[in-house]
């Protein structure tokens, strides 16, 4: 369902410009506009979703292949084997800014562990 003040409804559409990496029927990845490292890909699902505390169990297979999509690209992008750190950010006190379910990709540099 396309949420019309959503802006990752809006990427999905097409209605705003993203740099777009990979797409298939189920999600669409392009650029962080805002990139915390050399590689932000963020993979979103076509479908609209607030967020990991709104998923349910008929989400389940949808949210396993946003993952299985990150690595696939991390592989295909050829920094699989340095390493990589995939994030979902949720609610408030979890840094969710955009309220539309999303897998943010980062790569390039090393991660600390906890993050800030
Ligand atoms: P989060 O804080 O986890 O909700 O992440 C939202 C992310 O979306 C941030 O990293 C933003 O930089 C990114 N972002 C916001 N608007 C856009 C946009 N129009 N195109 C690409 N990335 C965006
Ligand atoms: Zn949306």
């Amino acid at each position: 369902m396309h949420v019309s003040d959503c802006i990752f409804c809006k990427v999905v559409s097409g209605e705003i410009p993203a740099s777009v990496v990979a797409s298939d029927d189920e999600c669409v990845a392009f650029d962080d506009i805002s990139p915390q490292a050399p590689v932000h890909i963020l993979i979103v699902p076509r479908e609209h979703i607030d967020s990991m505390d709104k998923a349910t169990g008929s989400h389940g297979p949808l949210i396993g292949n946003l993952m299985l999509k990150a690595a696939e690209i991390a592989r295909q992008r050829g920094f699989a084997d340095d390493g990589y750190r995939i994030v979902v950010n949720t609610n408030g006190d979890g840094g969710q800014t955009v309220f539309h379910i999303h897998v943010h990709l980062l790569a390039g540099r090393p991660f600390v562990f906890p993050p800030g």
